[in-house]
């Protein structure tokens, strides 16, 4: 068993910026990577709405260079998956896949959230290929070009609204006969002459030449399936995020989903000196600069929290 004062699981955005911030103020930190070093901006291509980077930069390369600053301030960065906690108490007790039981004063949990897939082979074959769950991200790249949302939530509607800006045609297929999007979000996607939302619809595979150029669907109709292939340039999954909080739970307070339950505009969970920062914590905005600030305030948090100080 190891002690640490502090420790930071997970390494996207907010766990790099949580470790340089905690590094300068001399706290130690010791960062578990997880299951995906750099977290969601590795799978990512060009980064366009991170400030610092004119140009754009690679998602990859945006976390290799967060992760050099983390671990040239100090940070012992550790290949590591957290497997299992214990937060009943402090000090507090991690456990990692290699079999390692750590205690911590503090944590700052940053385990991001992952975006779920239909569970398509060809998601799989085609990512980054054609095939984003981040619009936001990578919707820049579908200028002028037909693409398809897969949702029928908000996320779906608003992923849709935003690509409607860029491409020249949006699809929006829906497997129910309704949107289950707020109102206000409904009315935008079904007024804009540009989303066409195809409802009752599934995907039942992609398809092109080293790139997405088609969806093969089937709308579910009253006189029975009807199967068709539609052509696109983009297929972007807007089916909803799961927040990776699970080894946290029952300990730490989460929403519904499993979002992790923040004070306002603080990053304090329910458990003294435990934090939580980036999307794990972030069911509105799950974006790379967002999760960077949090991270930031979860280690000053961290740095009252460990001097006695954060009342
Ligand atoms: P939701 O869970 O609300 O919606 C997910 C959508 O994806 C549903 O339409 C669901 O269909 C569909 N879906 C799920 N699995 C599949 C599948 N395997 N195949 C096809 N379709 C599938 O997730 P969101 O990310 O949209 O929203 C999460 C939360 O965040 C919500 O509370 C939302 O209101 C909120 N939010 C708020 C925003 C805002 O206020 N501006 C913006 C974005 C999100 P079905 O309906 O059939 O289950």
């Amino acid at each position: 068993m190891q002690h640490i004062q502090l420790l930071i699981i997970g390494s996207g955005p907010a766990g790099y910026t949580a470790a340089i911030y905690a590094c300068r103020a001399n706290l130690h930190p010791v960062m578990l990577e997880g299951i995906q070093p750099g977290g969601q901006l590795t799978t990512t291509t060009t980064v366009e709405n991170y400030p610092g980077f004119p140009q754009g930069i690679e998602g990859f390369d945006l976390m290799e260079e967060m992760r050099k600053q983390a671990e040239s301030l100090g940070t012992d960065i550790r290949q590591a998956i957290a497997t299992r906690t214990d937060l009943s108490q402090a000090p507090y007790h991690v456990w990692t896949d290699d079999d390692t039981e750590l205690t911590a004063d503090a944590i700052i949990i940053a385990t991001g959230a992952t975006a779920k897939y239909l569970g398509l082979e060809d998601e799989k074959k085609y990512n980054g290929l054609g095939v984003s769950a981040c619009a936001t991200c990578d919707g820049f790249f579908y200028r002028g070009k037909t693409v398809a949302v897969v949702g029928g939530g908000d996320t779906a509607c608003e992923e849709a609204s935003y690509l409607s800006q860029l491409a020249e045609q949006v699809y929006l297929i829906v497997r129910k006969p309704f949107l289950r999007a707020s109102k206000v979000m409904q009315e935008r996607v079904l007024g804009n002459p540009k989303i066409k939302v195809l409802f009752q619809t599934e995907t039942e595979g992609l398809y092109g030449d080293g790139h997405v150029q088609g969806a093969h669907l089937v709308e579910h109709t009253a006189e029975g399936d009807k199967h068709y292939d539609l052509s696109i340039d983009g297929f972007f999954l807007a089916i909803g995020h799961k927040p990776n909080s699970d080894i946290f739970r029952p300990w730490v307070e989460t929403d519904e989903t499993g979002y992790i339950v923040t004070q306002g505009p603080r990053p304090l969970t329910n458990i003294p000196g435990v934090f939580a920062a980036g999307d794990v914590a972030d069911p509105l905005y799950r974006q790379a600069v967002v999760a960077a600030g949090s991270g930031a305030k979860a280690a000053m948090e961290a740095e009252k929290y460990l001097a006695g100080t954060n009342k």
